[in-house]
Protein backbone atom coordinates (compact mmCIF):
# COMPACT_ATOMS: atom_id res chain seq x y z
CA UNK A 1 0.00 0.00 0.00
CA UNK A 2 1.08 3.55 -1.25
CA UNK A 3 0.99 5.28 2.34
CA UNK A 4 1.79 8.70 0.33
CA UNK A 5 -0.62 8.23 -2.46
CA UNK A 6 -3.77 7.13 -0.34
CA UNK A 7 -2.83 10.72 1.98
CA UNK A 8 -2.95 12.59 -1.08
CA UNK A 9 -6.30 10.87 -1.95
CA UNK A 10 -7.71 11.74 1.04
CA UNK A 11 -6.84 14.74 1.20
CA UNK A 12 -7.97 15.69 -2.67
CA UNK A 13 -11.49 14.20 -1.00
CA UNK A 14 -11.44 10.85 -2.44
CA UNK A 15 -14.53 8.88 -0.46
CA UNK A 16 -12.95 5.40 -1.88
CA UNK A 17 -9.49 6.19 -0.19
CA UNK A 18 -11.25 7.63 3.50
CA UNK A 19 -13.13 3.66 3.45
CA UNK A 20 -10.05 2.25 2.71
CA UNK A 21 -8.27 4.14 5.28
CA UNK A 22 -10.31 3.45 7.68
CA UNK A 23 -10.44 -0.41 7.38
CA UNK A 24 -6.83 0.13 7.53
CA UNK A 25 -7.03 1.72 11.25
CA UNK A 26 -9.91 -0.42 12.35
CA UNK A 27 -6.95 -3.29 11.83
CA UNK A 28 -5.62 -4.78 14.74
CA UNK A 29 -2.50 -6.51 12.48
CA UNK A 30 0.56 -5.05 13.56
CA UNK A 31 1.91 -4.31 9.99
CA UNK A 32 -1.48 -2.24 9.70
CA UNK A 33 -0.66 -0.50 12.77
CA UNK A 34 2.29 0.90 11.41
CA UNK A 35 0.92 1.77 8.73
CA UNK A 36 -2.10 4.20 10.01
CA UNK A 37 0.64 5.48 12.45
CA UNK A 38 2.48 6.92 9.19
CA UNK A 39 -1.01 7.88 7.41
CA UNK A 40 -2.11 10.07 10.28
CA UNK A 41 1.21 11.05 10.74
CA UNK A 42 1.28 12.56 7.51
CA UNK A 43 -1.71 14.19 7.41
CA UNK A 44 -1.70 15.39 10.68
CA UNK A 45 -0.47 18.65 9.47
CA UNK A 46 -3.16 19.20 7.21
CA UNK A 47 -4.64 21.99 9.27
CA UNK A 48 -7.80 20.85 8.69
CA UNK A 49 -10.38 21.26 11.38
CA UNK A 50 -14.49 19.68 11.47
CA UNK A 51 -16.63 20.40 14.46
CA UNK A 52 -16.81 17.07 16.08
CA UNK A 53 -20.25 16.60 17.28
CA UNK A 54 -21.13 13.17 19.85
CA UNK A 55 -24.77 12.08 19.35
CA UNK A 56 -26.55 9.84 21.51
CA UNK A 57 -29.79 8.19 22.12
CA UNK A 58 -31.66 5.16 22.62
CA UNK A 59 -32.60 3.04 20.19
CA UNK A 60 -36.13 4.28 18.57
CA UNK A 61 -35.35 7.60 19.61
CA UNK A 62 -34.62 9.01 16.44
CA UNK A 63 -31.50 8.78 15.55
CA UNK A 64 -31.05 7.74 12.10
CA UNK A 65 -33.81 9.95 11.21
CA UNK A 66 -32.42 12.79 12.38
CA UNK A 67 -28.83 12.81 11.42
CA UNK A 68 -30.26 11.99 7.90
CA UNK A 69 -32.85 15.23 8.09
CA UNK A 70 -30.16 17.34 10.19
CA UNK A 71 -27.36 15.90 7.85
CA UNK A 72 -28.89 16.63 4.60
CA UNK A 73 -29.85 19.86 5.50
CA UNK A 74 -26.19 20.55 6.33
CA UNK A 75 -25.01 19.71 2.73
CA UNK A 76 -27.72 21.61 1.17
CA UNK A 77 -25.75 24.31 2.83
CA UNK A 78 -22.78 23.53 1.09
CA UNK A 79 -20.94 21.78 3.95
CA UNK A 80 -19.74 18.08 4.11
CA UNK A 81 -21.18 15.57 6.64
CA UNK A 82 -19.43 12.48 7.85
CA UNK A 83 -21.17 10.21 10.20
CA UNK A 84 -19.82 7.50 12.25
CA UNK A 85 -21.24 5.02 14.64
CA UNK A 86 -19.78 3.69 17.68
CA UNK A 87 -21.75 0.83 18.12
CA UNK A 88 -20.53 -1.31 21.57
CA UNK A 89 -22.73 -4.05 21.42
CA UNK A 90 -21.54 -4.98 17.71
CA UNK A 91 -18.50 -5.57 19.40
CA UNK A 92 -19.71 -8.06 21.95
CA UNK A 93 -22.71 -10.15 19.91
CA UNK A 94 -21.19 -9.12 16.47
CA UNK A 95 -24.80 -7.67 15.73
CA UNK A 96 -24.90 -4.13 14.91
CA UNK A 97 -27.61 -1.71 16.56
CA UNK A 98 -26.72 0.82 14.00
CA UNK A 99 -24.82 -0.75 11.49
CA UNK A 100 -28.12 -1.40 9.38
CA UNK A 101 -27.66 -0.85 5.73
CA UNK A 102 -30.22 0.87 4.77
CA UNK A 103 -30.25 3.44 6.97
CA UNK A 104 -29.67 7.05 6.17
CA UNK A 105 -30.25 6.25 2.44
CA UNK A 106 -31.00 9.78 1.10
CA UNK A 107 -27.89 11.22 2.92
CA UNK A 108 -25.62 8.14 1.57
CA UNK A 109 -26.04 9.24 -1.38
CA UNK A 110 -25.66 12.68 -1.11
CA UNK A 111 -21.92 13.32 -3.02
CA UNK A 112 -20.99 15.71 0.35
CA UNK A 113 -22.00 13.22 2.71
CA UNK A 114 -20.03 10.20 4.33
CA UNK A 115 -21.04 7.53 6.57
CA UNK A 116 -19.23 5.03 7.85
CA UNK A 117 -21.04 2.16 10.23
CA UNK A 118 -19.71 0.57 13.05
CA UNK A 119 -17.17 -2.28 12.21
CA UNK A 120 -18.93 -5.76 13.42
CA UNK A 121 -15.09 -7.40 14.03
CA UNK A 122 -13.66 -4.36 16.56
CA UNK A 123 -12.56 -5.48 19.88
CA UNK A 124 -14.00 -4.19 22.75
CA UNK A 125 -10.44 -2.09 23.62
CA UNK A 126 -9.72 -0.75 19.61
CA UNK A 127 -13.51 1.05 19.65
CA UNK A 128 -12.15 4.62 20.91
CA UNK A 129 -8.92 4.38 19.29
CA UNK A 130 -10.52 3.67 15.42
CA UNK A 131 -13.04 5.86 16.46
CA UNK A 132 -10.82 8.85 17.00
CA UNK A 133 -8.26 7.83 14.09
CA UNK A 134 -11.40 7.95 11.75
CA UNK A 135 -12.58 11.56 12.93
CA UNK A 136 -8.84 12.01 12.20
CA UNK A 137 -8.95 10.65 8.86
CA UNK A 138 -12.53 12.85 8.02
CA UNK A 139 -11.03 15.68 9.32
CA UNK A 140 -8.10 15.21 6.87
CA UNK A 141 -10.53 14.56 4.24
CA UNK A 142 -11.77 18.22 4.23
CA UNK A 143 -15.17 17.56 6.16
CA UNK A 144 -16.41 20.11 8.14
CA UNK A 145 -19.05 18.20 10.46
CA UNK A 146 -18.07 15.13 11.54
CA UNK A 147 -21.27 13.10 13.35
CA UNK A 148 -19.85 10.66 15.98
CA UNK A 149 -23.28 8.53 16.89
CA UNK A 150 -23.75 6.09 19.59
CA UNK A 151 -26.74 3.92 21.48
CA UNK A 152 -27.01 4.67 25.20
CA UNK A 153 -25.05 1.83 26.27
CA UNK A 154 -22.46 1.07 28.77
CA UNK A 155 -19.42 3.43 28.58
CA UNK A 156 -19.55 4.32 24.82
CA UNK A 157 -21.31 7.70 25.64
CA UNK A 158 -18.51 9.33 27.53
CA UNK A 159 -16.30 7.33 25.36
CA UNK A 160 -17.99 9.90 22.43
CA UNK A 161 -18.42 13.09 24.70
CA UNK A 162 -14.44 12.66 25.08
CA UNK A 163 -13.48 12.40 21.38
CA UNK A 164 -16.13 15.25 20.69
CA UNK A 165 -15.94 18.80 20.61
CA UNK A 166 -20.23 18.65 21.42
CA UNK A 167 -22.34 16.46 23.03
CA UNK A 168 -25.71 16.27 21.67
CA UNK A 169 -28.46 13.65 23.81
CA UNK A 170 -31.31 12.69 21.74
CA UNK A 171 -34.35 12.43 24.05
CA UNK A 172 -38.15 10.74 22.83
CA UNK A 173 -41.23 12.69 24.55
CA UNK A 174 -41.66 10.87 27.78
CA UNK A 175 -44.06 11.14 30.83
CA UNK A 176 -42.49 12.60 33.91
CA UNK A 177 -41.23 8.56 34.93
CA UNK A 178 -38.77 8.34 32.27
CA UNK A 179 -37.27 11.69 33.11
CA UNK A 180 -35.60 9.58 36.36
CA UNK A 181 -34.37 7.17 33.70
CA UNK A 182 -31.94 9.29 32.15
CA UNK A 183 -28.63 8.97 34.16
CA UNK A 184 -27.09 12.16 35.99
CA UNK A 185 -23.89 11.29 34.44
CA UNK A 186 -25.51 11.77 30.69
CA UNK A 187 -27.32 14.51 32.02
CA UNK A 188 -24.02 16.19 32.98
CA UNK A 189 -21.76 15.82 29.82
CA UNK A 190 -24.89 16.69 27.35
CA UNK A 191 -24.58 20.55 25.85
CA UNK A 192 -27.59 20.15 24.08
CA UNK A 193 -30.63 17.88 24.57
CA UNK A 194 -32.86 17.58 21.87
CA UNK A 195 -36.31 15.91 22.96
CA UNK A 196 -37.60 14.57 19.34
CA UNK A 197 -40.55 13.87 17.82
CA UNK A 198 -42.35 16.96 18.79
CA UNK A 199 -45.16 16.45 15.81
CA UNK A 200 -48.89 15.42 15.79
CA UNK A 201 -50.22 13.78 19.18
CA UNK A 202 -46.42 13.70 20.35
CA UNK A 203 -46.12 17.56 20.19
CA UNK A 204 -47.49 18.88 23.39
CA UNK A 205 -46.17 16.00 25.44
CA UNK A 206 -42.43 16.68 23.69
CA UNK A 207 -43.11 20.07 25.27
CA UNK A 208 -43.28 19.04 28.28
CA UNK A 209 -40.95 16.76 28.11
CA UNK A 210 -38.42 19.72 27.27
CA UNK A 211 -39.25 21.75 29.88
CA UNK A 212 -38.58 19.44 32.17
CA UNK A 213 -35.23 18.82 31.23
CA UNK A 214 -34.38 22.41 30.91
CA UNK A 215 -35.34 22.61 34.51
CA UNK A 216 -33.34 19.40 34.83
CA UNK A 217 -30.06 21.02 33.55
CA UNK A 218 -30.53 24.18 35.50
CA UNK A 219 -30.23 22.37 38.54
CA UNK A 220 -26.59 21.17 37.15
CA UNK A 221 -23.74 22.92 38.37
CA UNK A 222 -23.02 25.33 35.66
CA UNK A 223 -19.47 24.79 33.72
CA UNK A 224 -16.86 27.25 33.35
CA UNK A 225 -16.38 26.24 29.50
CA UNK A 226 -20.38 27.26 28.94
CA UNK A 227 -22.19 30.88 27.98
CA UNK A 228 -25.28 31.54 30.00
CA UNK A 229 -28.38 29.29 29.06
CA UNK A 230 -26.39 26.17 28.17
CA UNK A 231 -26.60 22.81 28.17
CA UNK A 232 -30.26 23.51 26.95
CA UNK A 233 -33.33 21.44 26.10
CA UNK A 234 -34.94 22.16 23.03
CA UNK A 235 -37.40 19.90 20.69
CA UNK A 236 -37.41 18.70 17.05
CA UNK A 237 -39.37 16.58 15.14
CA UNK A 238 -36.34 14.77 12.84
CA UNK A 239 -39.48 13.52 10.54
CA UNK A 240 -40.96 17.12 9.96
CA UNK A 241 -37.81 17.95 9.96
CA UNK A 242 -38.57 21.12 12.59
CA UNK A 243 -36.32 22.54 14.51
CA UNK A 244 -33.52 21.39 13.06
CA UNK A 245 -32.02 24.53 12.00
CA UNK A 246 -32.17 25.87 15.53
CA UNK A 247 -30.76 22.88 16.76
CA UNK A 248 -27.59 23.95 14.24
CA UNK A 249 -27.21 27.49 15.47
CA UNK A 250 -27.08 26.69 19.28
CA UNK A 251 -24.43 24.23 18.00
CA UNK A 252 -22.31 26.54 15.88
CA UNK A 253 -23.40 29.39 19.08
CA UNK A 254 -21.91 27.06 21.97
CA UNK A 255 -18.99 26.06 19.36
CA UNK A 256 -18.11 29.65 18.72
CA UNK A 257 -18.21 31.46 22.21
CA UNK A 258 -15.67 28.30 23.25
CA UNK A 259 -13.74 28.96 20.16
CA UNK A 260 -13.51 32.83 21.72
CA UNK A 261 -12.79 31.66 24.91
CA UNK A 262 -10.15 29.78 24.57
CA UNK A 263 -12.15 26.82 25.93
CA UNK A 264 -12.22 24.81 22.24
CA UNK A 265 -8.23 24.33 21.71
CA UNK A 266 -7.90 24.07 25.11
CA UNK A 267 -10.38 20.82 25.62
CA UNK A 268 -8.80 19.32 22.08
CA UNK A 269 -4.90 19.57 23.39
CA UNK A 270 -6.26 18.11 26.35
CA UNK A 271 -7.79 15.18 24.29
CA UNK A 272 -4.93 14.76 21.82
CA UNK A 273 -2.74 14.64 25.15
CA UNK A 274 -5.03 11.66 27.17
CA UNK A 275 -4.81 10.05 23.52
CA UNK A 276 -1.13 9.88 23.51
CA UNK A 277 -0.84 8.53 26.79
CA UNK A 278 -3.77 6.17 25.77
CA UNK A 279 -1.00 4.94 22.98
CA UNK A 280 1.50 4.95 25.14
CA UNK A 281 -0.69 2.26 27.58
CA UNK A 282 -1.77 0.14 24.54
CA UNK A 283 1.28 0.12 23.28
CA UNK A 284 3.31 -1.35 26.26
CA UNK A 285 0.43 -3.79 26.53
CA UNK A 286 1.13 -4.89 23.30
CA UNK A 287 4.56 -5.09 23.64
CA UNK A 288 3.77 -7.51 26.60
CA UNK A 289 2.11 -9.62 24.75
CA UNK A 290 4.05 -9.58 21.65
CA UNK A 291 7.02 -11.65 23.94
CA UNK A 292 6.05 -14.85 25.18
CA UNK A 293 8.61 -15.38 27.92
CA UNK A 294 6.54 -11.68 28.79
CA UNK A 295 3.27 -12.93 27.75
CA UNK A 296 3.16 -15.97 30.31
CA UNK A 297 5.43 -14.01 33.11
CA UNK A 298 1.90 -11.74 33.13
CA UNK A 299 -0.40 -14.69 33.14
CA UNK A 300 1.47 -16.32 35.96
CA UNK A 301 1.87 -12.73 38.09
CA UNK A 302 -2.03 -12.03 37.28
CA UNK A 303 -2.79 -15.27 38.62
CA UNK A 304 -0.82 -14.77 41.78
CA UNK A 305 -2.66 -11.66 42.30
CA UNK A 306 -6.34 -13.68 41.62
CA UNK A 307 -4.90 -15.97 44.56
CA UNK A 308 -4.18 -12.92 47.02
CA UNK A 309 0.01 -14.51 46.52
CA UNK A 310 0.58 -11.43 45.22
CA UNK A 311 -0.58 -7.51 45.73
CA UNK A 312 -0.92 -5.81 42.25
CA UNK A 313 1.44 -3.17 42.74
CA UNK A 314 3.71 -4.95 43.93
CA UNK A 315 3.02 -7.54 40.78
CA UNK A 316 3.10 -4.93 38.42
CA UNK A 317 6.53 -3.35 39.26
CA UNK A 318 7.79 -7.35 38.42
CA UNK A 319 6.79 -6.73 35.01
CA UNK A 320 7.64 -3.84 33.84
CA UNK A 321 11.34 -4.22 35.38
CA UNK A 322 11.10 -7.41 33.00
CA UNK A 323 10.06 -5.60 30.46
CA UNK A 324 12.78 -3.45 31.32
CA UNK A 325 14.83 -6.08 30.92
CA UNK A 326 14.43 -6.86 27.40
P1 LIG B 1 -32.90 5.14 15.98
O1 LIG B 1 -33.05 3.70 16.39
O2 LIG B 1 -32.57 5.99 17.14
O3 LIG B 1 -31.94 5.30 14.84
O4 LIG B 1 -34.35 5.62 15.49
P2 LIG B 1 -34.96 5.74 14.01
O5 LIG B 1 -34.44 6.94 13.33
O6 LIG B 1 -34.81 4.43 13.32
O7 LIG B 1 -36.49 6.02 14.35
C1 LIG B 1 -37.29 5.11 15.10
C2 LIG B 1 -38.75 5.35 14.76
O8 LIG B 1 -39.15 6.65 15.19
C3 LIG B 1 -39.04 5.27 13.28
O9 LIG B 1 -40.27 4.64 13.09
C4 LIG B 1 -39.10 6.73 12.86
O10 LIG B 1 -39.93 6.94 11.74
C5 LIG B 1 -39.67 7.38 14.10
N1 LIG B 1 -39.27 8.80 14.21
C6 LIG B 1 -38.01 9.29 14.10
N2 LIG B 1 -38.02 10.62 14.21
C7 LIG B 1 -39.32 10.99 14.38
C8 LIG B 1 -39.98 12.26 14.54
O11 LIG B 1 -39.38 13.33 14.56
N3 LIG B 1 -41.33 12.21 14.71
C9 LIG B 1 -42.03 11.06 14.72
N4 LIG B 1 -43.35 11.12 14.88
N5 LIG B 1 -41.45 9.86 14.55
C10 LIG B 1 -40.11 9.82 14.38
Amino acid sequence: MDIDDLAQRIQSGDRRALARAITLVESGRADHREMAAELLDRLAGSGRQALRIGLSGTPGVGKSTFIESFGLMLTGQGLRVAVLAVDPSSARSGGSILGDKTRMERLSRDRNAFIRPSPSQAQMGGVARRTREAIALCEAAGFDVVLIETVGVGQSETMVAEMSDLFVLLLAPAGGDELQGVKRGIMEIADLILVNKADGALKETATRTCADYAGALRLLRKRAQDPEGFPKAITVSALEEHGLERAWDEMQALADWRREHGHFDARRAEQARGWFEEEVHLGLLARLERDPALKARMAELGAAVAEGRAAPARAAAELLAALEGR
